[in-house]
């Protein structure tokens, strides 16, 4: 099983025919609400494929999470470790202008009171899981305390450092070392390694002292690159296709990636799969509603 501990959020989203700027109000288009967050996202995925997955989140108390709750159970994803809070639910306010590049504010609300002493009561769900699967938009404290509970427990670590952080909140305490693998894109990496070439990067982060166990590293249409252990980088080529919406297609592979490492796939078994899932993920719209099915795959 597959257990994903992360954010869960209503995504809403308006086009405008130009962004705002400070003090100014512009008129868009209607209101469009969807289900997002990396954790959710991740989940979605994962079960889309046909995973047994359980997602540990948090949600308020308001329409938002009653609509994000239901948006799980039709998915098929397991809630018995979603918890509801008085308050928000997490909200990202998305602006899309014509030339499609957008604006993001998020209010995490319920998401930022998922508390490390909250990590005792997913004790049983952590031991029950083969892979646990984190990003950052939970409480950074939060991760680590699941982290540490993975380790105890020798369930494996799936970590994508999303929102990017820097290299010192990376190596700070005990973050990084359980992870097999660090998942991250190049902006991810670059924030980390800073600038230069994809193997660079890599050789950077394998450096990095604590050192995580392998990386995966997205490259968007060229795929991945794979460094496990000492030995060299193994590419993955993505299979080709029409990118019409990227947005997800990084939490579509991480779900689909975990998913596989828990079913006993092997590292390039399961990112080969995982490509394949990113790339279906940018020809559709959208985040979840971009998600494949198996027969779906390239
Ligand atoms: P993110 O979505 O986090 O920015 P990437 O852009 O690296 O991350 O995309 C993640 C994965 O999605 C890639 O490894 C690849 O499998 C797939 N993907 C993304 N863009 C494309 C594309 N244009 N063509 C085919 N696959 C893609």
């Amino acid at each position: 099983r597959l257990l994903v501990v992360g954010s869960i959020n209503a995504d809403l989203v308006v086009r405008v025919p130009a962004h705002p700027r400070p003090g100014e109000t512009v008129l868009g288009g209607d209101l469009a609400v969807h289900p997002g967050g990396k954790g959710a996202n991740q989940a979605v995925a994962a079960a889309r494929l046909g995973a047994d997955v359980a997602l540990a989140g948090r949600v308020g108390d308001d329409d938002h999470g009653r609509m994000l709750l239901a948006t799980l159970r039709r998915e098929g994803v397991r809630t018995e470790a979603m918890r509801t809070f008085p308050g928000s639910s997490g909200v990202a306010l998305i602006t899309v202008d014509d030339a499609g590049e957008n604006t993001i504010t998020v209010a995490p609300g319920a998401n930022a009171r998922f508390a490390p002493t909250d990590v005792t009561d997913l004790a049983p769900a952590i031991e029950a899981a083969a892979v646990v699967s984190l990003q950052l938009e939970i409480p950074l404290d939060t991760v680590r305390a699941v982290i540490e509970r993975c380790e105890a427990a020798h369930t494996r670590v799936v970590l994508n450092p999303s929102p990017a952080v820097s290299r010192d909140v990376l190596t700070s305490g005990t973050l990084l070392r359980a992870c097999d693998p660090l998942v991250l894109n190049e902006h991810e990496a670059t924030t980390i390694a800073g600038d230069g070439d994809a193997r660079e990067a890599l050789k950077l982060l394998r450096a990095l002292d604590p050192s995580p166990r392998s990386i995966v590293l997205t490259l968007g249409s060229a795929g991945a690159l794979i460094a496990e252990a000492d030995a060299e980088p193994v590419h993955i080529a993505a299979p080709p296709v029409t990118a019409v919406d990227t947005t997800g297609a990084g939490d579509a592979f991480t779900g689909a990636l975990a998913w596989r490492l828990a079913a006993g796939d092997a590292l390039p078994a399961a990112t080969r799969y995982a490509v394949r899932a990113g790339a279906a993920a940018v020809r559709r719209a959208g985040a979840q509603s971009s998600y494949p099915t198996p027969d779906e795959l390239p």
